[in-house]
């Protein structure tokens, strides 16, 4: 039996769970289901499960426009931003849409129907289930989540302790009391390190290169002083929007002025671990901030570990693992009972799904973005991907409401199918994303290209996307076409 809604939306994280409340809110009369790959929602806030786990943006703007986050601590740990997910889902009547243990593998879109055929593997025995819909919403995140990006390190067999990659992390590992080498420099390295120090032998950071680490508290005064005194609603709507506008002066502050910014956030951090600690090798990039993603860690914990002694950072080259530890390439060993491979995700865009539009093959990573969730020439297709220079939730927010408004529209005209197209603008190819760190590079030929002008270029602004996805025009650079045929009156 082939199921039909007039939405498909794939992932129950951040996005679907969005994206289902913004179809029931703003395109009420529409049918939708959620297909979620696994047994429960929250996608990165339920897999991830490393002890320390935790936001590295405040929930202020990590947390949906409609729902107030009310929680004292705005860096949140993963367990209260699950939960968060989780009341959401119940509040506005979600979960029933969720079918999981649905890993879609493909889609392929008949402009005669103005229809997508979706196919999922149900469960374990990876059943074949087949969907048809009119608008595929693909909330599927931006990682691979069957492998992380796991490097082969000369003589990892050889090594006689344990090695664990975050993304799958042993519920049975007992640390305490050993010693523990983080590989890694990124936002888990950061939350992992001081999480572990409280409890094992001794915690090294090993970097390969420095990160631009900035310490904030973890719970906003302002935030909680005003919800005391405000309704839980305009404290919200309030302090999001101080955050939002800082976050935009901060980013924007940086890139104009890199050499001040550089220097400022590197003393920040020479503030918290003294004249005497070497700031210049394990704490100052080559890059400039915002080249790559800056790391949050709240109320300074990673300073505050390495001060107390349980945590040290060593920034050198790997040689090879060996039975008792990891030998540098300055020939000197550390010795390691636990060695952790923070070394990130593997990007996947759509999570690799195979999509064909009337026959023949649509790779996205051949088409050029519109207005950050859409690829031309592919119809009826929209994909929430976050900001990188801020919280996802602000980007998602934005476009689960623009894809309601373009549901809208086509109702509105009659017409089934919205294709972008780039038609004979002088538009140049940009990359997608750019940031000079390794994950995004290693990924760079999977994701689309972005346009040199409007409406292919990212803003990576929140400000103006508001702006352009919620007043701007829905016709730029988009093919409204494909008329519901009439009904036959001689077959009637
Ligand atoms: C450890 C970690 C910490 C992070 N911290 C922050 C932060 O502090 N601030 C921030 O802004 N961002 C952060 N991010 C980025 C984060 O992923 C986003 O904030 C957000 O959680 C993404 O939500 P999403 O719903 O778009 O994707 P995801 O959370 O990745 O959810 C995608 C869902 O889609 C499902 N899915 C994927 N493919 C298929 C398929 N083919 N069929 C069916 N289902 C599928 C997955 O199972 C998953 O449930 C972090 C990421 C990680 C890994």
């Amino acid at each position: 039996m082939i199921e039909h809604f007039d939405v498909v939306v794939v992932g129950a994280g951040i996005s679907g769970i969005g994206a289902g409340y913004h179809l029931k809110t703003q395109a009420p009369d529409r049918s939708y289901v959620i297909l979620e790959g696994r047994d429960r929602l929250g996608g990165t806030w339920d897999l991830f499960r490393y002890p320390g786990i935790r936001s590295d943006s405040d929930m202020y703007t990590l947390g949906y426009s409609f729902k107030p986050w009310t929680e004292a601590k705005a860096i949140a740990d993963g367990g209260s931003i699950l939960r968060y997910l989780e009341e959401t889902a119940r509040e506005h009547d979600i979960e029933r849409h969720i079918r999981y243990a649905h890993r879609v593998v493909s889609a392929a879109w008949s402009t005669a129907d103005a229809a997508w055929t979706v196919t999922a593997e149900r469960g374990p025995e990876q059943e074949r289930v087949v969907f048809t819909c009119n608008f595929l919403f693909m909330c599927s995140g931006y990682y691979n989540y069957a492998k992380g990006h796991a490097p082969e390190f000369p003589g990892a067999e050889q090594f006689a302790g344990r090695i664990v990659h975050p993304q799958f992390w042993p519920a049975d590992l007992d640390y305490s009391g050993k010693r523990v080498v983080v590989i890694g420099s990124g936002a888990t390295a950061v939350t992992l390190v001081p999480e572990m120090a409280k409890t094992a032998a001794h915690v090294t950071m090993l970097q390969r290169s420095p990160t631009y680490v900035v310490s904030r508290p973890s719970e906003d005064g302002f935030a909680n002083w005003l919800r005391r005194r405000l309704p839980g609603k305009a404290a919200y709507a309030i302090v999001r929007w101080r955050n939002v506008l800082f976050g935009q002066y901060f980013y924007s502050r940086t890139r104009k002025y890199p050499e001040q910014a550089k220097q400022r956030i590197v003393g920040w951090v020479r503030d918290h671990l003294g004249p005497d600690y070497d700031v210049e090798k394990h704490f100052t990039p080559k890059y400039n901030p915002w080249d790559q993603r800056l790391c949050l860690v709240p109320d300074a914990d990673l300073f505050e570990a390495i001060k107390g002694g349980g945590a040290s950072v060593v920034t050198e080259r790997i040689e090879r693992f060996t039975p008792t530890g990891i030998r540098l390439e300055t020939g000197e060993e550390l010795s390691a009972d636990v060695i952790v491979t923070a070394t990130g995700l593997e990007l996947q865009l759509m999570s690799g799904i195979t999509l064909t539009v009337d026959g023949g093959a649509a790779d996205p990573s051949k088409s050029l973005n519109y207005k950050g969730m859409m690829f031309s020439d592919i119809p009826n297709l929209a994909l929430s991907f976050g900001y990188t220079n801020a919280s996802w939730t602000l980007k998602a927010d934005l476009t689960c409401a623009y894809v309601c408004r373009l549901l809208n529209t086509m109702k509105a005209r009659g017409l089934r199918q919205a294709t972008p197209r780039v038609g004979d603008d002088d538009v140049a190819p940009e990359p997608f994303l750019d940031f000079t760190s390794g994950y995004v590079q290693r990924a760079v030929d999977l994701f689309p290209k972005q346009g040199s002008k409007q409406p292919w270029k990212l803003h990576q602004n929140y400000t103006k996307d508001l702006m352009a996805l919620r007043f701007g025009s829905v016709d730029e650079g988009m093919e409204f076409s494909n008329p519901a045929p009439k009904p036959d009156r001689r077959a009637a």
